[in-house]
């Protein structure tokens, strides 16, 4: 490539599997790219691990006590990078002059402020963290066009649908002749199941996704279907589609990892192994190409794709989603925020598995929805959809 330096990159959310799919990319192109700063919630020991692989000028984790630790670790193993703690530090890490990339890759609400930092210093930001989106989708892209940042979808089906679409897509899709976009959707482990059977179901069994390692937040929201309905409202906001125009479409194998209808009567799909790195490569590349370390698709082995509708019977999390969309407004903040809740209580045994998906039906009726222009608004509906949530679950214990 024609690049006189390496692009220095943040990773945010670097101890989680998109960070460790980010940093495999990203040492095998070692002229091309380097480590920045790399942050952390809690976890000290993987992050002194990837510190001293990646040498990065800074280190960031959410507690005081952490950083300290972390600080003397690294001091003892003779590493110059700096250790800071807290939000600030994390908002620094990714606005700062000196970094060129910044891979969104927190989970939740809380990655939401130090990305839209990166997105508003103009950087190229690699978006992995959809709940930032979903929450602040009109600020947030209008903040995109603002401060002229590069903004990568990174989740696989909205990567895909990127790669079906021509280069300049921005001004809706009937302006470039879509009529749809096909957001395919694995089913995950609980496909074909019936309502009746899942209230039982435990964390383990909803974490064990067939063709995706992943943290167990979107592990959880795979086996609700949630997960598919942040999307359909990311797909939303990112190609300035209706909700009508996504159509949610089960593909059991993942080897088509979403698709493009255009009113000729073509549909442009993209293939692959289910493997991060392939978007995770194409966002820090494009335009250009890079090698991602996956395997090449055999379609052989493959040898069939299956497709099939939602059952949103089964998993109303998705309707609830398409619904909290069409009502627009802090309606998206609220469902992401009850839901974060609901799935940590799901997680911590203190909700089954069912519950998730009421619990955030209670909180979306129960909070009316506001315009969600300001970002004050947006955070302060957060909160109180999650006291909100609370409250609910008190009815489940
Ligand atoms: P993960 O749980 O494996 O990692 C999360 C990372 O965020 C960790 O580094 C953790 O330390 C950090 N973190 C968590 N809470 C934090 C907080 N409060 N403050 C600061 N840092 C915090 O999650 P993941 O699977 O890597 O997913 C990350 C994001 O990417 C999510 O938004 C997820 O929806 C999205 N995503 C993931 C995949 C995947 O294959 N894993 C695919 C598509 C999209
Ligand atoms: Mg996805």
């Amino acid at each position: 490539g024609a690049f006189h330096r390496p692009q220095a990159v943040t990773v945010l959310g670097a101890t989680g599997s998109i960070g460790a799919s980010t940093l495999d990319v990203i040492t095998r192109h070692p002229g091309r790219y380097r480590v920045y700063a790399l942050t952390a919630h809690h976890s000290r020991e993987r992050l002194a691990q990837l510190c001293l692989a990646h040498r990065p000028a800074r280190a960031v984790l959410a507690a005081e006590d952490d950083a300290t630790w972390l600080r003397a670790r690294l001091g003892e193993a003779g590493l110059a990078t700096e250790v800071h703690w807290g939000e600030a530090s994390l908002i620094e890490v990714a606005q700062s002059s000196e970094v060129d990339v910044v891979m969104a890759a927190i989970v939740g609400a809380a990655g939401l402020l130090p990305t839209l930092a990166a997105v508003r210093a103009g950087k190229r930001v690699l978006l992995a963290n959809k709940e930032a989106l979903v929450m602040s989708g009109a600020l947030f892209m209008e903040a995109v066009e603002r401060h002229r940042a590069i903004l990568m979808p990174i989740d696989s089906e909205h990567n895909a649908i990127y790669q079906c679409l021509p280069a300049e897509h921005r001004g809706g899709l009937a302006r470039i002749g879509v009529t749809q976009l096909l957001l395919t959707a694995s089913g995950g482990p609980f496909l074909g199941w019936h309502r009746s059977h899942l209230a039982a179901v435990t964390p383990d069994q909803a974490c064990a996704h067939p063709n995706w390692a992943m943290g167990r937040k979107i592990s959880v929201d795979s086996a609700t279907l949630m997960n598919k309905g942040l999307e359909l409202i990311e797909a939303c906001w990112l190609f300035d589609a209706r909700p009508d125009q996504v159509q949610v479409v089960v593909h059991p194998q993942s080897v088509i990892h979403s698709m493009v209808a255009y009113g000729d009567g073509s549909v442009i799909a993209q293939l692959g192994n289910p493997d991060m790195r392939t978007p995770i490569a194409y966002g820090l590349a494009w335009p250009e190409r890079i090698e991602a370390g996956v395997e090449a698709l055999d379609l052989f082995q493959v040898a069939r794709l299956d497709f099939q509708a939602a059952d949103e019977e089964a998993f109303p999390c998705l309707r609830l989603a398409r619904e909290a969309m069409a009502a627009g407004g802090t309606a998206p903040a609220v469902l992401n925020a009850a839901n974060e809740v609901a799935v940590g209580a799901f997680l911590a045994g203190r909700l089954t598995f069912t519950g998730i998906a009421e619990v955030v039906e209670q909180v979306l009726d129960a909070c009316p929805r506001q315009v969600a222009e300001e970002l004050e608004v947006i955070l302060e509906e957060d909160r109180r959809a999650r006291c909100r949530a609370e409250r609910s679950l008190e009815r489940y214990r």
